[in-house]
């Protein structure tokens, strides 16, 4: 595609952390954290698509935290992928809206991380197209994380996490994945993820102590049905009044 060309130079001309040229002027959001809290990230991929407006709704009715990574073509490609969005940065107080690239890979991961400098620059389009206000980003089908504090990943992506470390991002992946059937509805029941949860607590199966990052997608959630299997998720875990929830630019050791 052409503006991969158009932006791949200029990424590799400016010495300056590019993620922070692509800021907005809204202060990183940092709040302090209790180390003996135990937080929640509830995070929801691939929006806007059907199921968003679900994962929307529910977390504001339950008045919880959560984070979306969206793709900048779902966003792009029509007014109703606009509206989501906007709905989404209506809320700052309660949602954190987040960079996950712009073409996914187009479905071709593996050309996709073997090109590092194409798909910065598909990650830099994405931010353009999402006016992010964050510099927090997750790779497209991938659990790699860089941040500060973690790095973590696969040999395939390495290269590309560098080149996004170098322009000032952080990568945050997950800890735990509620999982889909191919046609796109949860596996696992909510009771069954929040026994998941509170046993990844328990034995400390997380990359930062006392903080648990959640992979859900936006179109698990798209009929009622399996909305209503978020909304009891979220209430079970709300019914041991044990946790937190957060959005991920609460996330410790991310860099500024
Ligand atoms: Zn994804």
């Amino acid at each position: 595609m052409l503006w991969y060309s158009a932006i791949a130079p200029a990424i590799r001309q400016s010495g300056q952390p590019i993620a922070q040229t692509i800021l907005q002027e809204q202060p990183f959001s940092k709040s302090p954290l209790d180390s003996n809290t135990k937080y929640i990230y509830l995070s929801f991929d691939d929006g806007p698509l059907f199921g968003t407006s679900a994962c929307i709704s529910i977390c504001e009715n339950e008045n919880v935290q959560a984070s979306f990574f969206q793709i900048g073509l779902h966003q792009s490609r029509s007014n109703w992928g606009k509206k989501l969005y906007n709905r989404i940065l209506s809320r700052p107080d309660l949602f954190l809206l987040s960079n996950h690239s712009f073409t996914h890979t187009s479905g071709k991961y593996v050309q996709f991380y073997n090109q590092p400098d194409s798909a910065l620059a598909d990650f830099i389009y994405a931010a353009d197209v999402l006016k992010t206000t964050n510099n927090i980003v997750r790779l497209p089908g991938n659990n790699g994380w860089r941040t500060d504090s973690i790095q973590f990943s696969s040999k395939m992506v390495r290269p590309l996490l560098r080149k996004l470390d170098s322009a000032g991002f952080n990568v945050v992946g997950w800890d735990i994945e509620w999982n889909y059937t191919k046609r796109g509805r949860p596996i696992q029941s909510a009771a069954y993820m929040a026994k998941m949860v509170d046993s990844m607590f328990a034995q400390q199966a997380y990359k930062t102590r006392n903080h648990l990052v959640v992979l859900m997608h936006d179109h698990m959630f798209r009929n009622e049905a399996d909305s209503a299997q978020l909304l009891e998720f979220i209430h079970l875990l709300k019914s041991g009044n044990q946790y937190q929830f957060a959005r991920l630019d609460a996330y410790p050791g991310l860099k500024k």
